[in-house]
């Protein structure tokens, strides 16, 4: 973390500051932004994702004190409002001053929302580059009120690894998200619900750790200018070799959930393609050492694939493979979810129960994951659509665009 802010803060050193109304236009780059002429980068540049310090020096290099740079994270972070010209206490001047030098918030529009019956809200949003992702609301409610609102944020348009169960990995992939639209996300489910989110997990479209670098800027923009505290944060991987040891390297306070799926290298290989290239015993290694580095305990996910992997057996067999690995683990147990075209079954409850039942007994904490959103095909595993490869040519479904003062109540909603 130390080392992505002092990255951040250095080319705000070399920025130059510029007259007001000049038509130079600033260019934001992951790690600050430098002034170039407008010939050199013809694309809009974004201010959500922008810490308060790079706000203050983008104010201060359009000619304004740097109190408006604030007034901007204001804007952006807790008013989170859509557009230049909704920052209505900044002067008219600045505002035209901003996008005249080609800056704009850098929200995206709801395409479509589907609301499962309890209350689970999937979110489609449509990126600048007309291609689609999908971000997932899950409120927890006690008494009619809401004691947790988790953000399921993807990383990618669609996924390059083909895990076996997974809807997403056979959609296709298009290409990483940049920070902005990972942040994004969880301030759309805010907008959605009409409340602050609590969680953010890693865990929608994609697989994190190959974005690692927006995804830990946007890790950072989440914990810092939104305020979501770090230990509330997860972050996902099905394993990709050496990218456990970076994100060791930055001490997050943030859990690491690791989908495992297997209890051995010949089954988890049938599972999960990708994991032909990341030996199990390498993959516990590094998850042994994230866990020394941060004292954050890892949590393996695994998905029960009826006939599978489900037995008592592998339950046994992976208790020995956590015993043998250290200590600091969970595991998450996740019945699998159906999706279109699956050779897979869900597990029967009477499996899920001696499945939890052997690694209790062999001393491993153990949870089953409640499913959430299956009727909107917004479980765990189920995320995709057809506009994660392809592009949408027209726009037919602009009237689809949510009106988020309806949260809960749409006409896409598969029930109330
Ligand atoms: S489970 Fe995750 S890593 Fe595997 S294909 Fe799906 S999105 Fe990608």
């Amino acid at each position: 973390m130390l080392a992505l802010l002092q990255n951040c803060s250095m080319p705000l050193a070399r920025a130059v500051r510029l007259p007001p109304r000049t038509h130079v236009r600033p260019c934001f780059t992951a790690v600050g932004y430098a002034s170039i002429s407008p010939r050199a980068n013809s694309q809009s540049q974004v201010l959500l994702g922008l810490s308060d310090k790079e706000l203050q020096q983008l104010a201060l290099d359009l000619g304004q004190a740097t109190y408006r740079g604030k007034q901007l994270h204001h804007f952006l972070y807790q008013r989170k409002l859509r557009e230049i010209q909704d920052f209505t206490q900044l002067p008219q001047g600045f505002r035209n001053t901003l996008e005249e030098a080609g800056w704009k918030v850098g929200r995206s529009p709801i395409f479509e929302t589907v609301t499962a019956a309890d209350g689970t809200v999937k979110l489609l949003l449509k990126l600048e580059d007309n291609r689609l992702i999908e971000t997932v609301g899950i409120p927890v409610m006690v008494d009619k009120g809401l004691t947790r609102l988790t953000a399921c944020v993807s990383s990618q348009v669609g996924c390059p690894l083909r895990c076996s169960f997974c809807a997403t990995g056979k959609g296709g992939f298009s290409r990483n998200l940049q920070r902005h639209e990972i942040v994004e996300q969880v301030l759309a489910i805010e907008e959605v619900f009409k409340n602050r989110v609590t969680n953010v997990v890693f865990m929608g479209m994609g697989e994190p750790m190959l974005n690692l670098k927006a995804v830990l800027e946007a890790h950072h923009c989440l914990n810092k200018d939104v305020q979501i505290g770090q230990r509330m944060i997860t972050i996902s991987t099905v394993g990709v070799p050496n990218t456990i040891k970076k994100l060791a390297s930055h001490k997050l306070q943030s859990t690491l959930a690791v989908s495992l799926h297997a209890p051995n290298q010949k089954l988890r290989e049938t599972i999960v393609p990708s994991a032909k290239s990341y030996p199990l015993d390498a993959l516990m290694s590094d998850c042994r050492e994230y866990f020394q580095q941060t004292s954050r305990r890892v949590s393996f996910e695994y998905a029960l694939l009826a006939g599978v992997n489900d037995s008592v057996n592998h339950a046994l067999e992976l208790a020995e493979l956590l015993h043998r690995s250290g200590s600091g683990y969970h595991v998450n147990l996740i019945p699998f979810n159906p999706i279109e075209g699956s050779e897979y079954q869900r597990p029967s409850k009477r499996a899920v129960l001696a499945f939890s039942g052997a690694l209790e007994s062999s001393k491993i904490t153990v949870s089953v994951r409640q499913t959430r959103g299956l009727d909107a095909n917004a479980a765990c595993g189920q995320l995709r659509n057809k506009f994660q490869k392809t592009p949408v040519v027209t726009d037919p479904f602009d009237l689809a665009v949510t009106d988020t003062s309806m949260p809960y109540n749409n006409k896409f909603a598969v029930s109330s």
